[in-house]
């Protein structure tokens, strides 16, 4: 018999669009998950505290001995529930299990051969004008940044500017990623897919919003991997993306479908041939670390895209300036102290 839940408590975070879940047990450990939403990837807050309600009366009086308690417990709490939500409990429970166990939740959510000890990470390039751009890429790649991501939300055809300029300030060595979140007209789409596909892009993510996976195939033809993303977020989406070989690539974003339900969308994808990037969502320590804890798990071989803009209380292991990042060698999620 483990030991037994006697508190769980859902705190807004401060500012932001998102709640901190904290599970004590009767022996002493605190756990801690995040959930965070945002328009066009998860449901509004006040969904999520609604569906948030029932959560203490699920939990109370719960054993949680190990990791097969803490992963039946989260299915039976979060039936039907939405993903942010699940991705805070699941947070909270492998981050209390961890700390028991003396493991961190890497090697938790990991597979027999354990999770890898380091993961690349990519940069999210935010300058502007050529003179911002050029300041920023300079110190990404002294830090030693490989990998990185721009923004190009239209209009069109000037976002293609910047992405070019980009290009050129990198060199031809530095794997660059565009995300258009659904900006490109769809008429235009080839001829502008066709015309990134000239500056080698390592791929191109949601070019088109609301394109069906035929819509996605007929893109590929302009000679850029693409890259699936919001468009996936929904469970019947996703299934609808993959069985429909929508994308080369697909994004996961923990933070909105769950931290279990995320690595079962990696094996899922990997069956397939189909490369996964993980990335966070603007979630602060707790969220970007139990997201970095699945990129771990899973040893993604692309580097992932997890950005600690939003995180106050990041820990020294997530180091927002870090290319790559290491698994810590605290246990549980390895956030300390804040709220996350
Ligand atoms: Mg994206």
């Amino acid at each position: 018999m483990g030991p037994r839940i006697v508190s769980a408590e859902l705190e807004p975070i401060i500012g932001d669009a998102g709640m901190i879940l904290s599970i004590w047990t009767d022996d002493g450990v605190r756990g801690r998950g995040e959930a965070v939403t945002r328009a066009g990837f998860a449901p509004p807050l006040a969904a999520l505290e609604a569906a948030a309600r029932g959560l203490p009366g699920a939990l109370l009086g719960r054993s949680l001995a190990d990791l097969a308690e803490a992963e039946a417990l989260a299915e039976d709490a979060c039936e039907g529930a939405p993903g942010p939500l699940r991705f805070a409990l699941e947070g909270a429970l492998l981050d209390l299990v961890g700390q028991r166990e003396g493991r961190g939740v890497a090697a938790l959510l990991a597979g027999p051969e354990g999770p890898a000890a380091a993961i690349e990470r990519s940069a999210l390039l935010v300058g502007d004008d050529a003179d911002a751009l050029a300041g920023e890429i300079e110190a990404l790649r002294a830090a030693g940044f490989g990998t990185f991501k721009i923004k190009a939300r239209g209009p069109w055809p000037a976002a293609q500017g910047r992405v070019r300029r980009a290009r050129a300030l990198l060199g031809p060595e530095a794997a660059l990623r565009v995300d258009c979140n659904g900006s490109m007209p769809a008429a235009d789409a080839p001829a502008l897919l066709g015309a990134l596909a000239e500056l080698d892009l390592d791929y191109v993510e949601e070019p088109v919003a609301g394109l069906a996976p035929a819509g996605w195939r007929a893109l590929a033809g302009a000679g850029v991997r693409l890259a699936i993303d919001e468009s996936a977020t929904d469970p019947r989406a996703w299934r609808a993306a993959l069985d429909g070989d929508a994308a080369a690539v697909v994004i996961v974003k923990p933070a909105f479908v769950g931290l279990l339900a995320a690595r079962q969308r990696i094996a899922e994808a990997r069956a397939r041939g189909v490369e996964v990037v993980i990335t966070s969502a603007l979630e602060g320590a707790l969220g970007v670390a139990a997201a970095a804890h699945l990129a771990l798990a899973t040893a993604t071989s692309a580097p992932a895209g997890i950005s600690a803009r939003a995180a106050a209380w990041l820990p020294a292991w997530l180091d927002r300036q870090a290319p790559r990042i290491t698994a810590p060698t605290a246990a549980g999620l390895g956030v300390a102290g804040g709220e996350g």
